[in-house]
């Protein structure tokens, strides 16, 4: 049977990273460490000159530092297919996409080029996953099945035999097998919202700008692409979202127009639509004796404020930084002690994150009584202030909270 230090199950954006990471840091001579991901489904990179993916991500300042750590962001620079965007426009159903009531995060506001990246999550993964077994980690494209604890390791079975591990990462999503094979809960629940997303043409330039529009049934945002185009994701209320999803490509385009209140001009489709029903879900613990979780395995948060794969990226960052400190202490990287520095420092960050998210979701998409009206109305008066500003693109550039050192390079 073939023995490891670490298992990574999941080669999704968030596994990839910690195991490139990991390889990584092992390659450089502090401690040795034997890594292997499991991932039965390892698409192709984008192929150059194609149209972009339906499926992106914004991934902020603090993510392409750590993309930087884990060897992948030479692959993505070079590749022209990270769009940068140097702003987000945040604005209200009930005033004017040009008027004082927007909200304007602009990076020149902290002397940054830029507040982070829109990337198709194909890139993002194959980039990782390219990156790990350039450092010597070991791919396996097996799917995980089950798992058994033993004192001093795991024995694990997947589709293609059987491995060894002192510690088992679930980064398997949200619904993780590895999850449910530890035993490990998960507090489910619905927002009663899908997500829609396309790419569009608009009649405007985007602007290397996002923009966010918050409507009494959902939220718009159009993500600048590194084409001219723009990826839309419409996070409506369930009825709304099956009307939208079964309407004609030139009825959709209609109905966007409405709802973006031309703010790019009219638009129109240019692939297909895909949908996605969101969820909120909490593991009320990440961690058991040599089993860690992490990124959507361990938290799903809703899509508005773009932060799903940066929580997991981060939680790549920081359950790696915690592995090879314990490696370098001599003390064994799958022991609860060591696990559990993991899930108090990040436990408490993301339930932070996914409760702000929440209030914003609940306020400004869906709110009606009179403290939704303030905070509609609020987000005029935070562009009125500059250090409010400041404070929110802090947040946006995702240097705030406490980063792992390989997160660092910007803060
Ligand atoms: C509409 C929408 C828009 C979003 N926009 C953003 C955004 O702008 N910014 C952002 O940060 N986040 C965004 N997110 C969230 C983001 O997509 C997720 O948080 C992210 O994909 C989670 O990455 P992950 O690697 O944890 O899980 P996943 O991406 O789900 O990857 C899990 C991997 O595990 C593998 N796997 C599953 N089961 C097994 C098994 N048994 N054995 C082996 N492998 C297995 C799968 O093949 C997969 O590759 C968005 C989400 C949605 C729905």
């Amino acid at each position: 049977m073939l023995k490891f230090d670490v298992a990574i199950v999941g080669g999704g954006p968030v596994g990839a990273c910690a195991a490139a990471l990991l390889a990584r840091a092992a390659g450089s001579g502090a401690a040795r460490l034997r890594v292997v991901l499991l991932e039965p489904h390892v698409p192709p990179p984008p192929a150059e000159g194609s149209p972009p993916d339906a499926r992106v991500v914004a991934i902020s300042r603090a993510s392409e530092a750590l993309l930087r750590s884990a060897g992948a962001w030479p692959a993505i620079e070079d590749g022209r297919r990270a769009c940068a965007y140097e702003r987000m426009r945040i604005w209200h159903e009930g005033v004017a996409p040009e008027s004082d009531g927007v909200l304007i995060f602009d990076a020149a506001d902290v002397g940054e080029p830029n507040l982070g990246y829109i990337i198709e999550s194909r890139l993002l993964q194959t980039a990782l996953i390219a990156a790990f077994t350039a450092a010597g980690g070991q791919l396996d494209r097996a799917q995980f099945s089950c798992l058994a604890i033993e004192a001093d390791g795991v024995r694990i079975a997947t589709s293609r035999g059987e491995l060894s591990a002192r510690l088992v990462v679930g980064a398997d999503g949200a619904q993780s097998a590895v999850r449910a094979a530890t035993g490990l809960a998960a507090e489910v629940s619905g927002y009663h919202q899908t997500a829609i997303v396309a790419t569009v043409a608009t009649a405007r330039p985007h602007q290397m700008t996002a923009w966010q529009r918050f409507m009494r049934n959902g939220t718009l945002a159009f993500l600048p692409l590194f084409d001219g185009t723009s990826s839309i994701v419409w996070s409506a209320d369930e009825p709304l979202a099956a009307e939208l999803a079964a309407s004609s490509a030139a009825a959709f385009a209609l109905e966007l127009d409405r709802a973006s209140d031309l703010a790019l001009g009219a638009t129109r489709l240019v692939g297909e639509r895909a949908s996605f029903p969101l969820r909120r879900l909490t593991a009320p613990r990440y961690v058991a004796e040599r089993v860690a979780l992490i990124g959507d395995a361990a938290h799903v948060v809703h899509p508005l404020a773009g932060q799903g794969v940066n929580l997991g990226l981060l939680d790549a960052g920081a359950l790696a930084q915690e592995l090879m400190g314990a490696l370098a202490r001599r003390e064994d990287p799958g022991s609860l002690g060591v696990l559990r520095a993991y899930e108090r420092w990040r436990k408490s960050e993301i339930a932070v994150m996914a409760a702000s998210i929440d209030t914003f979701d609940r306020l400004l998409a869906h709110g009606t009584g009179p403290i939704a009206r303030l905070a509609q109305r609020g987000l005029g008066w935070v562009n009125r202030s500059q250090e409010l500003r400041r404070f929110f693109i802090r947040r946006a550039l995702g240097v705030s909270g406490e980063l792992p050192d390989a997160a660092r390079r910007v803060s």
